[in-house]
């Protein structure tokens, strides 16, 4: 280990909030040849010293030089070349340069959108035009699953979530374009460009065509809401390409993932995926829909709302005239093999969906829940009802997603010992890798998502625990493998690091 390594904290820019006024404040010339970036408060009354990103943090010249120039105390942070080379394009660039990829905006299913006063047609030759097409292609080319336009008294920020973390880009809007640049993205979603009080929702069609030649529908689902500075808006990217997993890619391990294709291939019951938003739960339920939909089966789903679909699967949105318990109700008319209810929020729903799994129906929703116990508790209360929820309950997976290190750049590094603690985890035996960043990974050092799963699958003996009301011990239940142990498993896989699991894996009961 170098004395630059030791001595400074390797960080990244996602626990920093770049300012174009801040990084300016260094000339680019000597930011570029000195390899370094200002990154954060430099308010005249703030006493902190001032995060300096650098490639070499050893660098007294330059570190002491920076410090003379303005005329505060600094304090050195390591960045990777990637992530230096992102702030010094966010801070000094006017925009993206997305060459080789194009994305064509479909307004209004290709219809030209038309106003009260006048017909608006747009090109990509349009400088607004071409700012949107350009971030919403470099946002569907990193993998970024939302785009987040914030407006501020002096300056527009834009940050991309990828693998479920935020990221801030270099962006071409500002202040004196982002009303231009809001009324052309509502114009895409078909929005009402004169509304500016109430908040909006949308969606825009488009088809996106990568370096190689290959095509694919992505839509974005547009969110607006007006604020003090202007209007922040929110995209949802629809990628096809990010929900069609099959069921043996989403990180089960053998056993879970030979239980989970028994009971999702049995006749009847109630399957549950447990998890907060954003870890997996869809995917899962898409993958395994996926997996059944065939001429045998028909499928029936509610969801809120319909995100991507299925071919051939008969898919419901929820609207005010029809919840998830009013659709549930009318599918049991419609003789179905299989239901996905998208979410039990109320006891009704929970009910029908129960009875409907007790009648031979295999059943799949989702419920917002911490894990498989928490799952079990959150039925009880939604269900007073014992025996129909031990005799309808096949099966609960509880699962969130971690993201994967990358595999260009990854490289064996020692457990962080403050994380071991923190994990209540003894070192020994566990040999840790981690991605220091590379260009397909844009520095960032993870590439895409893998889930963490629990599952847990009832059998006569634990059915007949429910019905006598008997709290399950889960640590006496062979098979069952806790989402833990499960996230600890794939670090020692090098699939993931240790800080993945702090961030997203609660940690076990007894710690
Ligand atoms: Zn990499």
């Amino acid at each position: 280990m170098t004395e630059s390594e030791s001595q400074y904290p390797f960080s990244d820019l996602t626990h920093y909030t770049l300012s174009k006024e801040i990084i300016r404040q260094l000339d680019e010339d000597f930011c570029r040849e000195n390899q370094l970036v200002l990154l954060g408060d430099m308010s005249p009354t703030g006493h902190d010293p001032v995060p300096l990103g650098m490639l070499d943090p050893s660098d007294d010249r330059s570190a002491s030089c920076v410090e003379r120039k303005v005329s505060r105390q600094i304090r050195r942070i390591q960045l990777n070349a990637f992530e230096l080379d992102n702030a010094l394009a966010f801070g000094f660039g006017d925009g993206i340069d997305v060459s080789g990829s194009t994305m064509i905006l479909d307004i209004g299913r290709g219809r030209h959108y038309l106003n009260s006063a006048n017909t608006i047609e747009f090109t990509r030759d349009q400088p607004v035009a071409k700012m949107v097409i350009d971030t919403f292609s470099e946002a569907v080319k990193r993998h970024a699953s939302d785009i987040h336009i914030e407006v501020y008294a002096d300056d527009v920020d834009v940050r991309f979530r990828i693998d479920g973390v935020l990221h801030q880009v270099a962006t071409p809007f500002s202040k004196a374009n982002i009303k231009k640049v809001c009324s052309h993205i509502k114009i895409l979603a078909e929005l009402d460009i004169t509304e500016k009080r109430r908040a909006q929702e949308g969606r825009i069609c488009s088809v996106y065509e990568d370096e190689s030649g290959n095509v694919r529908q992505i839509d974005m689902r547009l969110s607006v809401v007006p604020g003090l500075h202007g209007s922040d808006m929110v995209l949802r990217l629809l990628d096809e390409n990010r929900i069609n997993i099959s069921l043996d890619k989403l990180g089960l391990n053998n056993t879970a993932f030979t239980q989970f294709n028994e009971i999702i291939t049995s006749p009847g019951g109630l399957i549950i995926v447990a998890g907060p938003t954003a870890s997996g739960k869809t995917t899962t339920l898409y993958s395994a829909i996926r997996q059944l939909n065939n001429d045998n089966n028909k499928i029936l789903t509610v969801e809120d709302p319909i995100e991507y679909e299925i071919p051939k699967v008969n898919q419901k949105q929820v609207n005010s005239y029809m919840s998830f318990a009013d659709y549930s109700r009318a599918f049991m008319r419609q003789n179905p093999d299989i239901l996905m209810i998208g979410e039990v929020r109320d006891e009704e729903t929970a009910n029908i969906a129960m009875r409907a799994a007790q009648m031979g129906h295999l059943v799949f929703t989702t419920l917002h829940s911490r894990d498989v116990r928490s799952s079990l508790d959150r039925l009880h209360v939604l269900c007073n009802d014992r025996s129909l929820i031990a005799s309808s309950l096949m099966g609960i997976l509880s699962q969130r997603l971690v993201r994967r290190i990358c595999v260009d750049c990854q490289e064996s590094v020692d457990p962080d010992p403050v994380i071991l603690q923190k994990l209540s985890l003894r070192s020994s035996g566990i040999s840790t890798v981690h991605g220091k960043g590379c260009s397909t990974c844009h520095g960032i050092g993870y590439k895409g998502q893998i889930g963490v799963f629990e599952l847990l699958v009832f059998d006569d003996y634990l059915r007949r625990e429910v019905w006598q009301g008997h709290a399950l011990d889960l640590k006496e239940i062979t098979n069952f493998r806790p989402m833990f142990d499960d996230a600890i498993q794939k670090v020692r896989d090098g699939i993931t690091t240790l800080d993945e699991v702090l961030r997203t894996i609660p940690l076990p009961d007894n710690s």
